[in-house]
């Protein structure tokens, strides 16, 4: 986490500027004792001393953590963009990033691997009763760009939740679109006897990602309501989305 409550005063602290002196800190949600952790080579946050009780402690990588703070860091600095706040309690959930973008009240998702789509599907579903549009991102990798691609089942579930489409951040407020189409393999021919081979199989768990454009989430992304959609294993339910404007009603599915 990167924000705690300062016992001394009450205040809301960020973990980036806040030092151990000022201690101690709380959780924001359980109200448990947090530790400021500080380091040269790690982004500092805050941690629970007894991680176990409190349902928001789950495992936070570096890289999470850095993102966050660089979307929210440059959310502060767009023109339009208003309440700008880290890991804010809303009921049931805690968007790692939320704002008002042009009025718009929308909460960032960072997605860890460890989230089941049964919580990113709860999630969606409480942020659309909250009137709250949701983007969910997920991080870069180079191996998008590979010609088979392995998506989670979650990202699949994102990519039918969006219409066709995956966001990856790149940094502060970039980030790239990426649609999944067929992987075709191609079964060897059996020449040597009888039939079979010679023709390709759609594999199941692979993906070809299309890379898309590039966007700035702050200033090319509008709210889009979608309605409960369910199609080849997947089930959408009626959400608010944070996505792109005018993009087309393809590639629904997984
Ligand atoms: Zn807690």
């Amino acid at each position: 986490m990167l924000t705690a409550r300062r016992k001394s005063d009450g205040q809301t602290v960020h973990a980036y500027d806040e030092s151990k002196r000022n201690g101690p800190f709380a959780c924001l949600i359980c109200g448990d004792p947090v530790i400021l952790k500080a380091g040269r080579n790690r982004q500092n946050h805050f941690a629970h001393e007894n991680p176990i009780a409190c349902k928001f402690a789950e495992g936070e990588t570096d890289e999470h953590r850095r993102c966050k703070l660089e979307i929210y860091e440059a959310l502060r600095k767009t023109p339009g963009v208003t309440k700008v706040a880290l890991e804010r309690p809303l009921g049931e959930v805690r968007p790692d990033v939320s704002a008002y973008i042009r009025g718009v009240p929308v909460a960032i998702e960072v997605q860890l691997s460890s989230l089941s789509v049964e919580t990113i599907m709860r999630r969606t579903i409480d942020y659309f009763r909250k009137g709250i549009y949701v983007l969910w991102l997920l991080q870069w990798t180079p191996k998008l760009d590979r010609p088979r691609y392995t998506p989670r089942i979650w990202e699949r579930w994102i990519h039918a939740a969006y219409f066709g489409h995956v966001y990856y951040w790149i940094e502060e407020l970039t980030v790239v679109s990426y649609h999944f189409e067929a992987s075709f393999q191609t079964v060897p021919k059996r020449s040597w006897y009888g039939s079979g081979g010679g023709y390709s199989r759609r594999s199941k768990q692979h993906r070809r990602a299309v890379r898309g454009r590039t966007f700035n989430l702050a200033t090319d992304f509008g709210p889009r309501r979608r309605e409960w959609w369910e199609g080849n294993g997947v089930k959408v339910p009626d959400a608010c989305l944070f996505m792109e404007r005018n993009s087309g009603q393809q590639g629904i599915g997984s």
